[in-house]
């Protein structure tokens, strides 16, 4: 999997490796994904830390050597690395629109695109990708990151249908999760909260489930999108794990508050 040294990926890699499966992790930190891999060999499950840049076709072709040479061929790719900046539109540069799409779309692209002939020779595979809320709704002064997520569900939407059914390509759109992601250096929130969600509490009283979930509550749903039995109708889905955050839109009209309050108390 890519990434999988902090964050999101780092509670996947311990998820898969508790299934059972053989997990490497693959990112640019190798502190960080020495220390998953620690982590899944300290819980009695296999694991390989491997050095990638999403970006570099060079480096993609030597991890995925070392992954097959260590582990054994790739039958489930998960496309978790990705990067998250902030700005208004008007000073969304060239070089951040460009690193985005490089990073969260084209990433997965080389990645898949690495691993697919030996599917196919196999007659069997997984590609799990980690799109976003995002990647299926309007967020506002991320329009870089928006735009690579609806690239990355378009992508994953156009490979099930061409690759059923030896591959099944499927993905999960979080909502926001307290990660370095979105933290001052990377997306720009310092002050951890996101319109009423206030991360560092993980309160959210307009989200319907009334709070975000931890990273380990997602694994979840990427086991089951891997799996080799649970999964077997999915291709072509995203899973939508965002708390409800989603639907709130039509909830938050004057019509929804109005009969929220209306029915509210008949609800227990
Ligand atoms: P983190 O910043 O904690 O993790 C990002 C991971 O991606 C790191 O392991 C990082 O490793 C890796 N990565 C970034 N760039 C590259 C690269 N060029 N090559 C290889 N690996 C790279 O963020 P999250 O855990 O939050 O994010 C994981 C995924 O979840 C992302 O795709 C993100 O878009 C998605 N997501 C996150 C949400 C959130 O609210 N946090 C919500 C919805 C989706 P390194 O820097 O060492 O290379």
């Amino acid at each position: 999997m890519t990434g999988g040294g902090r964050g999101l990926g780092r509670a996947i890699a311990l998820a898969l490796a508790a299934e059972g499966l053989a997990v490497a992790v693959a990112a640019r930190s190798l502190d960080q994904l020495e220390s998953t891999a620690r982590e899944v060999r300290g819980r009695g499950g296999s694991a390989l830390d491997v050095p990638l840049d999403v970006t570099d076709p060079a480096s993609i072709a030597t991890a995925l050597a070392t992954v097959a040479a260590r582990l054994g061929p790739v039958d489930v790719l998960v496309n978790n690395a990705g990067i998250a900046e902030s700005a208004p539109f008007s000073k969304t540069t060239p070089e951040m629109w460009a690193r985005h799409l490089d990073i969260n779309a084209t990433g997965p692209y080389r990645l898949t695109r690495a691993v697919l002939s030996g599917m196919l020779e196999r007659g069997w595979g997984r590609v799990v990708n980690i799109a976003s809320m995002a990647g299926l709704h309007g967020a506002p002064y991320v329009a870089a990151y928006t735009a690579s997520k609806h690239a990355l569900v378009g992508l994953i939407h156009e490979l099930a249908y061409e690759l059923a059914p030896a591959v099944r390509v499927n993905g999960v759109a979080p909502g926001p999760i307290e990660t370095d992601l979105r933290g001052p250096a990377a997306l720009g929130m310092a002050d951890r909260s996101i319109g009423s969600i206030d991360l560092s509490t993980n309160a959210a009283p307009n989200v319907p489930l009334g709070k975000v979930p931890a990273t380990a509550d997602y694994a979840g749903g990427y086991v089951f999108l891997a799996s080799r039995r649970d999964a077997r109708p999915a291709t072509g889905a995203v899973l939508n794990l965002d708390s409800g955050i989603g639907v709130r839109g039509i909830g938050r009209t004057a019509g929804g508050a109005r009969l929220a309050a209306k029915y509210a108390p008949d609800q227990g």
